[in-house]
């Protein structure tokens, strides 16, 4: 079966006013169990913990201390399935939550349970939704613990269970030439066929409040699918179904092949 990694960032989960995008959440739950009656496997990473949980307790801000930062995370997190939960059951679809922390990378032991969770669920036709474990994942800036973004743990996730794509949902049409928040005149990329270092240079930093990584965990991303043999699709996430579209090989935002 063709097996999909979808990773949707907090800026399309999220609107500016903190509430959670309803609308794009249902979307993309209909999407999802759209493609699975098709026969198609189905992970979902999923960010978007920290900024649903500050919409819970009605900040707008991240707090700088870490420890606060993950309890906003734990908040958000439940909040997050809750909603997710409802909206595929609608849909007729089951979903399973897999935390996933740096131990999968660390210990072979800990990658092949994790790995094997990943076979049964998506044998069952159930979409798994990721995210980092927040609340044990300790500090930001020791990268032995964290994976540090949900862009590059996508991708991590998908070449581990040999996904034939990633399809990256922001809140951006693809990979411009330039920050098109910053240049009106730059110019969205088709395809990346290869990653170097100077592509590194048209990418920056995340456009958004809540959002984290920008296009430079993007690209890493797009690496390490290039490097599997495999693909990504970065594309917007604005309305979710257009992942029919890109799977149907219609030319949507930038294809890294
Ligand atoms: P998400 O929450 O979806 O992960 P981010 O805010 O982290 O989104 O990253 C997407 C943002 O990256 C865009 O909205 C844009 O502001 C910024 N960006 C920087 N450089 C580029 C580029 N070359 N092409 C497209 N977007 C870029």
């Amino acid at each position: 079966a063709t097996r999909i990694v979808v990773k949707i960032g907090t800026s399309t989960l999220i609107h500016p006013n903190g509430k959670l995008n309803l609308i794009a959440i249902d979307q993309l739950c209909y999407t999802l169990s759209g493609l699975v009656n098709e026969g198609k496997q189905v992970v979902l990473v999923s960010s978007g913990a920290i900024g649903a949980g500050l919409g819970q307790l009605g900040m707008t801000q991240r707090p700088a201390a870490i420890p606060e930062q993950q309890a906003i995370a734990a908040i958000g997190q439940t909040e997050l399935m809750t909603v997710y939960q409802q909206r595929f059951s609608m849909y007729g679809q089951k979903i399973g939550q897999i935390l996933l922390t740096h131990d999968v990378v660390d210990f072979p032991t800990s990658r092949e349970n994790v790995l094997n969770t990943f076979e049964s669920l998506l044998k069952a036709g159930v979409i798994p939704i990721v995210n980092e474990n927040d609340t044990v994942a300790v500090d930001e800036l020791d990268h032995h613990t964290r994976f540090g973004d949900n862009d590059q743990l996508s991708a991590l996730v998908a070449t581990a269970i040999k996904a034939d794509l990633l399809v990256m949902l922001s809140d951006i049409e693809g990979f411009y030439d330039k920050n098109p928040r910053k240049f009106t005149d730059a110019t969205l990329i088709k395809q990346v066929k290869r990653i170097d270092e100077q592509l590194f240079q048209h990418a920056g930093g995340s456009g958004t409040r809540l959002g984290t990584g920008g296009m430079t965990t993007k690209l890493k991303a797009a690496q390490m699918m290039l490097q599997a043999g495999s693909s990504m699709i970065l594309a917007s996430g604005k309305n979710p179904s257009i992942i029919f579209k890109l799977i149907a090989g219609e030319e949507v935002g930038t294809l890294f092949q």
